[in-house]
């Protein structure tokens, strides 16, 4: 399929804001008294993880947190020194690149225990011991704890490992509910006496995620994993944060339409007065859902206008009314709130989702920008 383009128009982009990281970590430490980790896994949320991680940095966060640990070096490679921890390391760590780079990993298993202290290293890996309260997925299952907490022990004994941490999950993230919070935190307190009970001296507890760090103290012991929150997104809907991200794209075509013109594959829409149809180069293949309300639509010259039709791989259309629209005119697809522009909660919204999943949905043909 032709992407049309006339020579000197913006391409499609994805801006990312650090100023509204920067202010929305400062809500984060507005709300918490403990050390804020800032989550940057799957690059940031979509955002850029170098730029997110150091803008949250510069506001006062003092870990950053990766799914992985090649995320983590991708972040040690862009010049970022704060501890670093990755939670989920599918095919394995290679204990000498972590302890190298100072990457630390959560230990869930008796088993992953065993894969660490069995290998080399020059010095031991930084751990956190991770126990399950309450998700049933990743996590130590409490049955499984003495068994871990011991091992870690005695891989401490051995110079291996050094445990650093002791890190539980909540498994109601997406919503404001201390009481929900309750078991996982009595969990929490739990795994940590019998971690010391072990003999092991856990300097740093932690539990809470964006939700629990807005809305609930009790689960932020002496750290708090704030990921969507950085970028935006309030899994709990009661904080106002600052929208970091703003999609845009170039009107490449538009036409005048007379009434009942079928748009788009299947003339799933047709126009039932006359109007003008413009098209934006970007489409499912970049993150534009697909399954979409009827209300979906974008910003073109401080208005609403609607998409019409189903959205293609690579083009969108939208209805722009009696309105000729300019070639090369920037549509916003997602903004932060302001006016007529929609947010990435709208999107979510029309398409049946959540935000987490429009922002890191974005796709590598569209330009990033970072200012
Ligand atoms: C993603 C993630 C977080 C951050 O969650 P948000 O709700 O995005 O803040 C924290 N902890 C773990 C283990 C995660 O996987």
């Amino acid at each position: 399929m032709s992407r049309p383009r006339s020579a000197g128009v913006r391409p499609p982009t994805l801006q990312t804001l650090p100023e509204a990281i920067v202010r929305n970590t400062a809500i984060a430490g507005a709300r918490t008294r403990s050390r804020i980790m800032a989550v940057v896994k799957a690059d940031g949320y979509g955002h850029g993880a170098i730029t997110v991680a150091r803008a949250a940095i510069a506001a006062g966060a003092r870990w950053l947190g990766t799914t992985d640990i090649a995320e983590a070096s991708r972040l040690r490679a862009g010049g970022l020194t704060a501890p670093i921890l990755t939670w989920l390391n599918p095919s394995g760590v290679d204990a000498e690149s972590a302890a190298a780079g100072r990457i630390d990993v959560a230990v869930g298993s008796v088993d992953e225990l065993h894969a660490l202290i069995g290998q080399t290293s020059p010095t031991p890996v930084r751990i956190h011991v991770h126990v399950d309260t309450g998700m049933a997925r990743e996590g130590c299952p409490e049955h499984e704890w003495d068994a871990l907490f011991a091992g870690a022990q005695q891989g401490e004994r051995q110079g291996k490992v050094r445990v650093v941490g002791l890190m539980g999950h909540l498994p109601s993230a997406d919503h404001a509910d201390p009481e929900a919070n309750a078991p996982a935190v009595s969990r929490t307190h739990q795994a940590r006496r019998a971690a010391q009970a072990a003999g092991l001296d856990v300097p740093l507890a932690h539990l809470a995620a964006t939700s629990g760090t807005l809305t609930d103290p009790a689960t932020h012991f002496g750290m708090v994993r704030f990921g969507a929150g950085l970028v935006g997104i309030d899994p709990s809907g009661t904080t106002e944060l600052h929208g970091a991200s703003r999609l845009t794209a170039p009107v490449v075509h538009c036409a005048a339409v007379a009434a009942g013109t079928p748009v788009g594959y299947d003339g799933a829409y047709v126009t039932d007065a006359p109007t003008h149809l413009c098209v934006l180069p970007v489409g499912y293949a970049d993150g534009i859902p697909r399954e979409i309300s009827a209300d979906a639509a974008v910003e073109i010259h401080g208005r609403r206008r609607r998409v019409v039709g189903r959205v293609s791989m690579d083009q969108t259309v939208v209805d722009t009314g009696a309105d000729a629209v300019p070639l090369g005119t920037i549509a916003t697809v997602f903004g932060p709130s302001d006016g007529a522009t929609p947010t990435i909660h709208d999107w979510a919204r029309w398409a049946g989702t959540i935000p987490h999943a429009i922002v890191t949905g974005i796709g590598p043909r569209v330009k990033r920008t970072f200012a």
